[in-house]
């Protein structure tokens, strides 16, 4: 390294390490400097910011109530057309049945997503939530991308503020940021043509963000995008939550998740780059220095796998995400069948990388200090404990 680049170097990362705000060109610049400095100074952020001994986990179930979709991304192997053999929508009575089963084992939250199915009506939307509300009064139910949101602003009739007050009269908690990928409207265009902009994406979560909802920042890399590209959502990422912190009184995004783009089974196959382990945890550790708004980072076990998700505890990372249950849009691509973690996988996740595991809500509030040893002696016998941590 020469002098000139050696000052830089030290420069941005002293910057960033006294918890000063980088500029894109100093954002940019962390891409270019050794992982472990990175990493130490994303570490050490993240210490500050959130309690240095606890990381958190969530219990959730992901339900797709269709996978009939007409936006046809690239990079998606789990929508299918009306026609196909295998296309279905979920009643009231299987969704009900996929919540009892994350009721016996804790669970607190819902994340209802499912592809953009044309042949649904408001009345189904509205039917879902009541039901859920009624049935199973103490899961919280996250909702929709906005993606799902515009298609329905489209369809129904309804302003934007319409429709989410009307969504939420029955009974929608929060409204997750997924569809995020990268928000640059380049990118965008080449991985998916009929892809939900950055500006309409924006525009709902913004609209969510102020009528009260949860909702959570997103990122996935690997299409090919530049280092500019990724500095530029991070800032709009960080823009946003400005906003929302100032004028919608503190309700931005609770959390970041980022993954690497999985392209097993579409047609992006060999024709995007993906990203490496080191890529992964180098882009985790830069969006925890770059966002210094937003307080959680989570580390990404479906697409990472448990691996590599515990050594981004040491990349600014102080969440594991949630436990999901049932994972089935990642995985699909992932060629991999992991569609779910146990409680017990991570605990130890947690436990093994020298933290203390707390489980939350989706609002990131701790509900509970789980009983660690009784989880980890759990032996063969019990179905939970026979997929050891990196074990599948
Ligand atoms: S990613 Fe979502 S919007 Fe895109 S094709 Fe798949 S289900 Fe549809």
């Amino acid at each position: 390294m020469t002098a000139s680049a050696l000052s830089v170097h030290t420069g941005v990362l002293d910057k960033a390490a006294r918890g000063e705000r980088l500029n894109a060109a100093e954002i940019e610049a962390l891409y270019h400097l050794p992982l472990p400095d990175v990493a130490a100074v994303a570490h050490g952020l993240r210490l500050q910011r959130r309690d240095p001994q606890l990381v958190s986990f969530l219990i959730d179930r992901n339900i797709n109530y269709t996978n009939i979709c007409n936006v046809g991304c690239n990079f998606c192997a789990f929508y299918r057309t009306r026609r196909q053999g295998d296309s279905y929508t979920l009643d009231h009575g299987q969704i009900s049945h996929k919540i009892r089963e994350l009721e016996e084992v804790g669970g607190t939250r819902i994340l209802l997503q499912g592809g953009v199915n044309p042949e649904l009506g408001l009345d189904y939307y509205i039917g879902l939530l009541r039901h859920v509300k009624a049935n199973h009064p103490t899961i919280r139910i996250d909702a929709f991308s906005p993606e799902e949101v515009l298609f329905m602003e489209k369809t129904f009739g309804l302003s934007l503020d319409d429709l989410l007050d009307t969504l939420i009269g029955a009974g929608l908690d929060g409204l997750p940021g997924a569809g995020g990928e990268i928000l640059e409207d380049d990118v965008r265009a080449r991985a998916a043509p009929a892809r939900i902009r950055s500006d309409d994406w924006f525009r709902i979560i913004d609209a969510a963000q102020r009528k009260g909802l949860y909702t959570i920042s997103t990122m996935v890399i690997g299409f090919g995008e530049t280092y500019a590209q990724r500095t530029a959502h991070l800032l709009k990422i960080r823009e946003q939550q400005d906003h929302a912190n100032a004028s919608y009184a503190g309700n931005g995004f609770s959390g970041f998740a980022m993954w690497t783009l999985q392209t097993e089974h579409t047609r992006l196959h060999g024709k995007a780059p993906g990203a490496t382990a080191h890529e992964y945890l180098q882009q985790l550790a830069i969006a925890r220095i770059a966002l210094d708004n937003v307080p959680n980072i989570q580390a990404s076990w479906p697409a990472q796998g448990f691996k590599v998700a515990q050594a981004a505890l040491y990349y600014g990372a102080n969440d594991l995400g949630s436990t999901m249950l049932e994972e089935n849009v990642v995985s699909a691509a992932a060629g991999h069948d992991r569609h779910s973690a146990t409680v017990r996988e991570l605990i130890r996740s947690a436990v093994d990388a020298g933290f203390i595991p707390v489980i939350r809500n989706s609002r990131f509030e701790i509900i509970e200090r789980p009983d660690v040893e009784a989880y980890l002696q759990r032996t063969a016998a019990n179905p939970e404990a026979e997929r050891a941590v990196g074990a599948v």
